[in-house]
């Protein structure tokens, strides 16, 4: 059966899964939603078990990518999941302080962003193939920190399309922004602004919904796409991961298939965790959802009150890919505990944006009692770093850490021992200087990168080939705009 994405904003626009993707927002600024996520079926967990991660992925993407033969989507994995990754496993799991780390980060560009990111870019050529798409497609992105490089290098000299990336010139670690402002994509063009991370992804969508604008494109033979998490092609593939990690622990006998687990996920933007929810839809046992953010803790604060709230300072933390006020994703979830409503949606999302807030209703209120939020503040951060480092000699990056704080406070509030996974998204390398400080307050008086090699030689995880790329490259994209330059500097790249 054909899968109908539709607008969380608008129940008359629909779309099929490739068109979905090709346009990566609805119109007026909805996201596009399958009506149901649909049932595995055919296959138990304990088949699951026995598959490996690629073989995983084409299952869920099967029964999401519904207008994608076995060949287009068979092409796009195998050219996603390959030697790109330091492991065949793909995404490892870690056992320490008695729970399980899900470590997301062993792609081209150390950080979850890969595992979607990696294979984008074949979802969305393939997408415009099947759609007689002539115009070039144009990727725009936001950046809170690893999207922004992610993408790039996914996009790096892929014919028929260019990227354009905003990235808040103040807000991300020193290794993310070298490691994007030295991409040598020959279709590339980066960007710091002078704002914040939700500044950029506003400046972002104000492009997407600018109908004039898109006209005007399409006449110099350019379309606008989204390699965010707003886009389905990012949220699906991250579907992948959840369930192959439940079956890796049913494989390893650590859980019975069947039992339920808890998922712990650092979250931002809400992509993540909302592909985990999806993941439990479609197949796998989930007891609780638990949702870790930093001192933006506009999460916490909404499963707590049921207000979203976004009128708050900004505050910059250690965790910076988390440091976000305006988590988009929770639209897609918002709109499902409405009963699939996009009027009521929409009347909230309204809100939102007019009144920088907005409070749902009692009987959605009750649709969220699995899901469970509370944050960790910076130094709590550090010290859950230097805990588990102390402990077994296992270094997490910061938004792992923030998880791992959470996910202590959940525990002790509910003694609840259902066996948990917490996803872990970046790197240690890719926030050094915060982890090794966290560590050892004198590490503070190194460079950034004698910080890189002291890493290497506490942790012995050998430095990470995306750190040795940058400690010598040059510096490409100089460009720093204002927020509401956004659009100029585009059509600058494009020539238009
Ligand atoms: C993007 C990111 C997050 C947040 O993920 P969302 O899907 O935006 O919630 C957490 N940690 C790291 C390292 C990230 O790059």
């Amino acid at each position: 059966m054909e899968m109908i994405y539709r607008s969380t904003r608008n129940a008359n626009e629909t779309a099929s899964a490739s068109e979905a993707i090709l346009k990566g927002l609805a119109g007026e600024g909805g996201l596009f939603v399958p009506d149901e996520i649909p049932k595995m079926t055919g296959l138990t967990l304990d088949d699951l078990a026995g598959m490996n991660y690629q073989e995983v992925a084409y299952e869920v993407m099967k029964l999401m990518f519904t207008d994608f033969t076995e060949e287009e989507l068979k092409y796009c994995i195998n050219n996603a999941y390959d030697s790109k990754f330091d492991t065949e496993l793909i995404a490892p799991i870690a056992k320490h302080s008695g729970t399980n780390y899900l470590e997301l980060f062993h792609g081209k560009t150390i950080a979850f962003k890969d595992m979607a990111l990696s294979i984008l870019p074949y979802l969305l050529t393939v997408s415009a193939k099947k759609n007689g798409v002539k115009n070039e497609i144009v990727i725009l992105t936001a950046t809170s920190g690893d999207t922004g490089k992610a993408a790039l290098a996914g996009f790096a000299d892929v014919p028929g399309t260019r990227i354009a990336v905003f990235y808040p010139k103040n807000g991300v670690s020193p290794v993310q922004e070298k490691q994007m402002v030295t991409e040598r994509g020959k279709n590339t063009f980066v960007a710091g602004i002078t704002g914040n991370f939700d500044d950029a992804q506003t400046g972002v969508k104000k492009m997407f919904q600018d109908k004039e604008l898109a006209a005007y494109l399409d006449e110099k033979g350019f379309q606008f796409s989204s390699a965010n998490s707003i886009n389905i092609g990012r949220l699906v593939p991250q579907m992948v991961y959840y369930i192959y990690a439940y079956t890796r622990l049913v494989k390893d006998g650590s859980i019975k298939s069947g039992d339920p687990i808890n998922v712990v996920v650092p979250t931002g933007n809400f992509g993540n965790i909302l592909a985990a929810y999806y993941a439990s839809l479609m197949i796998i046992p989930v007891n609780k959802f638990i949702c870790a953010s930093n001192e933006n803790k506009v999460l916490f604060d909404f499963f707590t009150t049921g207000k979203y709230d976004r009128m708050r300072e900004f505050i910059l933390t250690s965790s910076p890919s988390m440091d976000i006020l305006i988590s988009s994703n929770l639209e897609r979830l918002i709109y499902r505990i409405a009963g699939n409503d996009a009027v009521k949606n929409a009347e909230l999302m309204k809100s939102l944006n007019e009144t920088g807030s907005y409070e749902i209703t009692d009987d959605m209120k009750k649709n969220l009692e699995q899901f469970y939020g509370n944050y960790a503040t910076e130094d709590e951060v550090a010290e859950e770093i230097r805990r588990v480092y102390s402990a077994d000699n296992y270094i997490m990056d910061t938004h792992t850490a923030v998880a791992s704080v959470v996910y202590g406070k959940y525990v002790a509030e509910t003694g609840d021992t259902t066996p948990s996974v917490i996803a872990s998204t970046a790197s240690p390398y890719k926030f050094t200087r915060s982890v090794m400080t966290a560590i050892d307050e004198s590490y503070s008086e190194k460079s950034d990168f004698e910080l890189v090699d002291e890493l290497e030689k506490l942790s012995g995880i050998k430095v990470p080939q995306a750190i040795e790329d940058i400690r010598s490259a040059e510096v490409l994209h100089k460009t720093v705009c204002d927020k509401e330059d956004m659009e100029k500097v585009v059509k600058n790249f494009l020539g238009v």
